[in-house]
């Protein structure tokens, strides 16, 4: 296994993916292994598994099942499947079963949201779940048939686009884009991209052209591309569909990007949940190095580049483009300090240019089209279009491309939502907006999101929705810095005081001041927006939050008087002045 990985200090995360597979977890022996033959301490590589939530140092079941927590999975009911699941297998939540065939638990959110209730099985995407596929996952396991016989339509993940605008209607072809930058000129389609005024569609928004062109100034020669594919944002879910149906344009623009910066290796990180991509997209990168458009002088250029495909292993965290690169060098994904940037010290400290899906589809796209063809669409803070992936309350859930400007009362009406209350637009750490807001426009300059658009209608609790997100963040904090790490569990707790009636008028105060303090001095993206769902719903709905509140000045978070029983036993007294009662005002 090391072999095959070339003693590459940096393949750790896939050969401890590949130990996994075969021991359904990682052993002593094999760290042990590992740690002699990697020359990497043992204590790393325990740490590297304790922080990938599909890295196990205790055994899991020979089928483990993970079922995704996100929001749209519970408004498609995935708490009563679950429970019943559990029941099914005879197995709990978090746990293995005695006999050691099936382990069972939730996880973050699979990108599946627009055929849920979704899950994974040995890390294999399982779409529409119910209980009639239940009943038929329950005797495939009774039977102990490998999962890779199981019928295909359990995995089945559809693309379901329903609105294509410039990139989705593109007939682009392998090798089209490259062919027009090496006929253009190299500098000339670093302009053209320029003119295009495509910025980084992950969200952040960075001008793609300026990106390249800081990297490609870099005296450093040895530099890297980097497609960051770990979508992990809760309702995003349209990189899966570009990778599954684009992919041709994702490597192209890589390639392009590799020609402009003067890269010769690039990588795209793959989030562990799209397992299911791995082979397809292996064998389009095949197929282009056989049409001469990977590997050593390609298209008769000169220019030697190639991409190898790298599956990350359940850290959200690792979207964040320095925890990717750290993931990618085979490390924890903990979110390196900023400056400097990836630019000039990324991959092995050396010029990366880190760049989301849609935005590698974009370039290949833009070179082909040039940049006017691009620009033309759009507003003049956000030009040309973006792809969303919309969830929730709609009718038709699936990928919608739309020119920045578009109203979100416009995307609604497309996607058959009614009796909307409220939209998430970015995802939890994106922008929640109220059935006031519709009006609103997508783009830079108003609602910027890097494709998450879940709907909510009335049906729903606003409270419990902020509950799933905070808890999220809770759990995909990476605990590197201590206001995210110690303030998003503190943010958990003190909504959940407030939403099970244990609030009282302080409260709303102290997790006002808490989500301050999280925003404010945490180190990375992740900690700085974990608070959004609490102040965005804070701001909107304040009555909502209130009405859950005591009429007291202070209720502590559990049954006081309860709590003092055991006191009051050994004491042996039951009088009144051994009882607490909180004074309603
Ligand atoms: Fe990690 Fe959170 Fe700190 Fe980011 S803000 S480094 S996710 S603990």
């Amino acid at each position: 296994l090391v072999e095959t990985h070339a003693r590459r200090p940096t393949r750790l995360l896939a050969i401890l993916r590949a130990v996994q597979a075969r021991y359904f977890h990682i052993p002593n022996q094999a760290i042990r292994l590992l740690s002699k033959e990697l020359n990497i301490p043992t204590t790393r590589i325990i740490g590297v598994i304790e922080f990938y939530s599909f890295l196990h140092l205790t055994p899991r079941g020979r089928y483990d099942i993970l079922i995704s927590d996100s929001i749209t999975d519970h408004m498609l009911g995935k708490h009563n499947l679950m429970d019943y699941l559990s029941n099914k297998l005879s197995v709990s939540p978090g746990s293995v079963r005695e006999d050691g065939l099936v382990s069972l638990d939730n996880t973050s959110c699979t990108g599946m949201c627009d055929q849920g209730p979704a899950g994974l099985i040995n890390g294999h995407a399982i779409t529409r779940l119910d209980r009639p596929r239940i009943d038929a996952i329950a005797q495939l396991i009774d039977e102990q048939m490998a999962v890779e016989d199981w019928p295909k339509e359990f995995f089945e993940v559809g693309d379901n686009i329903y609105q294509s605008d410039l990139l989705l209607s593109s007939r682009l072809t392998a090798g089209e884009g490259l062919q027009s930058t090496f006929a253009r000129g190299l500098k000339e389609t670093l302009s053209e991209i320029d003119q295009s005024g495509l910025r980084g569609r992950g969200g952040a928004g960075f001008k793609t052209a300026m990106k390249w062109r800081f990297c490609a100034e870099e005296s450093e020669q040895e530099r890297y591309v980097v497609c960051n594919a770990d979508e992990g944002e809760p309702g995003t879910f349209k990189d899966r569909v570009l990778l599954n149906s684009y992919a041709d344009h994702v490597f192209e623009g890589m390639t392009i990007c590799a020609a402009l910066i003067g890269a010769k290796r690039g990588f795209l990180y793959l989030r562990g949940e799209y397992l299911h991509l791995y082979h397809k997209l292996e064998n389009v990168l095949e197929q282009r190095r056989q049409n001469g458009l990977l590997g050593n002088n390609i298209l008769g250029k000169g220019l030697d580049f190639d991409i190898e495909i790298c599956l990350g292993a359940g850290a959200y965290i690792c979207g964040e483009e320095s925890a990717l690169i750290e993931s990618l060098e085979g490390k924890c994904g903990i979110p390196r300090n900023r400056p400097p940037y990836p630019v000039s010290q990324g991959y092995l400290n050396k010029p990366t240019v880190v760049n989301n899906v849609e935005t590698f589809a974009a370039t290949a796209n833009i070179a082909l089209h040039g940049g006017a063809w691009f620009a033309a669409k759009g507003t003049e803070k956000s030009q040309g279009t973006k792809i969303l992936s919309i969830s929730g309350d709609c009718a038709r859930p699936g990928i919608y491309e739309y020119p920045f400007g578009v109203t979100i009362r416009k995307i609604l009406e497309d996607c058959d939502a009614h009796d909307v209350l409220g939209v998430q637009i970015g995802g939890p750490s994106g922008t929640f907006i109220s059935n006031q807001e519709l009006d609103r426009i997508l783009g830079f300059e108003d609602l910027a999101t890097g494709g998450s658009f879940i709907v909510f209608n009335s049906t729903r609790n606003i409270l419990d929705i902020v509950r799933n997100f905070t808890d999220f963040f809770a759990h995909e904090s990476c605990g590197f810095c201590t206001p995210c790490r110690v303030g998003t569990s503190l943010l958990k707790k003190q909504l959940d005081k407030i939403v099970d009636g244990h609030g009282s008028a302080g409260d709303v105060v102290a997790l006002e001041e808490l989500t301050r303090l999280v925003k404010n001095h945490s180190h990375c993206g992740l900690g700085q927006t974990a608070a959004n769902p609490i102040i965005h719903t804070l701001e909107r709905y304040p009555d909502l939050y209130q009405s859950q509140l005591k009429k007291i000045s202070y209720e502590p978070g559990f049954d006081l008087n309860a709590s003092l029983e055991t006191a009051r036993r050994m004491a042996n007294r039951n009088d009144a002045g051994a009882h607490l009662a909180q004074v309603e005002e």
